[in-house]
């Protein structure tokens, strides 16, 4: 019997499929032609491909623009949104209308050409999510901006285009996102109800049960959510209680490249190497004047994590016209093959293709 299950941010159903159940081997990774690293450019020793950086973390000595970096933030090639100008924002009729004013930065997470982040090392997946929290802070400190998004598309599917080197990216946008505001709504209406947060709410029930727990270390925990709309769809959130991944400790950081690194390295080895999103959920900015008693609770009722998506299914008709997700594997199944994975270990491959 398929199951109807209602997220509890932003009340989204989803149908878990459950008669139609897919184990990992059911999803084929479709690895497509990818640019010759010799022609990256990404890779060491050829900054003057990229724009200017923006920000690196470099041997001592080396020059900017120059070889002798670890991480290597630059303004995207093909920008989303441009950094100069104001915003502008006017009526056409009954449209709303801005200019497209934004900033868009790639930080390049290895100066080798690696593809999966998954192979970083824990120090290059460290220093990668370091270069993230100083770009926002810096980011926050124009009044243009609300929202900072960061996210990471890996394989083709997934939107990384032909260049397949370990990066990710950082869109400021003037407005916050809808499902950014959606999920604040959802927040925050819990917390009206029960003075809780939500999400540290959900967090202390699967430490109950665990059966969509994937890990759990000492700051963070990765799980399936109850909800998933995709197949093996993974949260990654802290355990103490914060609205803004800008303000991580020092200790969370590293637990957090850590987590991330292992749940990546995890779905490399169950699925096959597939494509996958990843995105943050953090508060918006909230220094605007005048909107200040806007974000009343956000401090307490909002709680950041990262949302980590295969590419598995593909959304179609049903799912554009509705919102709602039709989800072949119950996450219970998901968390299941991903716990009991271990990486490293090359003969788990057979063991979780064919244990059901
Ligand atoms: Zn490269
Ligand atoms: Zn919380
Ligand atoms: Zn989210």
């Amino acid at each position: 019997m398929p199951e109807l299950r209602k997220d509890p941010l932003i009340g989204r159903w989803v149908i878990i499929a459950t008669d139609r159940a897919k184990r990992p081997v059911d999803f084929l990774a479709s690895h497509d032609d990818a640019l010759p690293p010799a022609e990256c450019p990404f890779c060491e020793g050829r900054e003057d491909q990229t724009p200017k950086e923006i920000y690196a973390v470099r041997s001592q000595g080396a020059a900017a623009n120059q070889p002798g970096w670890t991480v290597r933030v630059i303004p995207s090639i093909k920008p989303l949104l441009r950094i100069e100008g104001q915003l502008n924002r006017r009526a056409k009729g009954m449209y709303d209308v801005m200019d497209g004013v934004g900033a868009h930065e790639i930080i390049i997470e290895s100066r080798e050409h690696i593809g999966n982040a998954a192979d970083l090392s824990f120090e290059q997946m460290h220093a990668s999510f370091h270069a993230v929290m100083t770009r926002m802070n810096d980011l926050e400190q124009d009044p243009r901006f609300r929202y900072v998004l960061w996210f990471k598309n890996y394989g083709d599917t997934a939107g990384a285009g032909r260049i397949q080197h370990s990066r990710s990216q950082l869109i400021a946008t003037p407005v916050t996102p809808l499902r950014v505001k959606e999920e604040l709504a959802g927040t925050r209406r819990y917390f009206e109800d029960k003075e809780r947060c939500l999400v540290c709410d959900l967090l202390s029930q699967e430490q109950e049960t665990k059966t969509r727990i994937v890990i759990e270390s000492a700051r963070t925990i990765a799980l399936c959510p109850f909800a998933s709309r995709f197949p093996f769809e993974l949260w990654i959130v802290p355990k103490r209680h914060s609205c803004d991944f800008n303000r991580i400790t020092p200790e969370e950081l590293m637990d957090l490249s850590k987590v991330f690194k292992e749940v990546l390295g995890r779905l490399k080895l169950v699925l096959d190497d597939p494509p996958y999103n990843a995105l943050l959920h953090t508060a918006p900015f909230r220094r605007q004047r005048g909107r200040v008693g806007h974000w009343k609770t956000i401090e307490e009722d909002y709680h950041w994590h990262i949302e980590l998506i295969p590419r598995l299914t593909r959304v179609a008709g049903f799912e554009w016209g509705s919102g709602f997700y039709i989800n072949p594997t119950p996450p219970e199944e998901s968390a299941k093959y991903l716990r009991e994975a271990v990486v490293g270990a090359e003969e788990e491959k057979v063991n979780v293709g064919s244990a059901h």
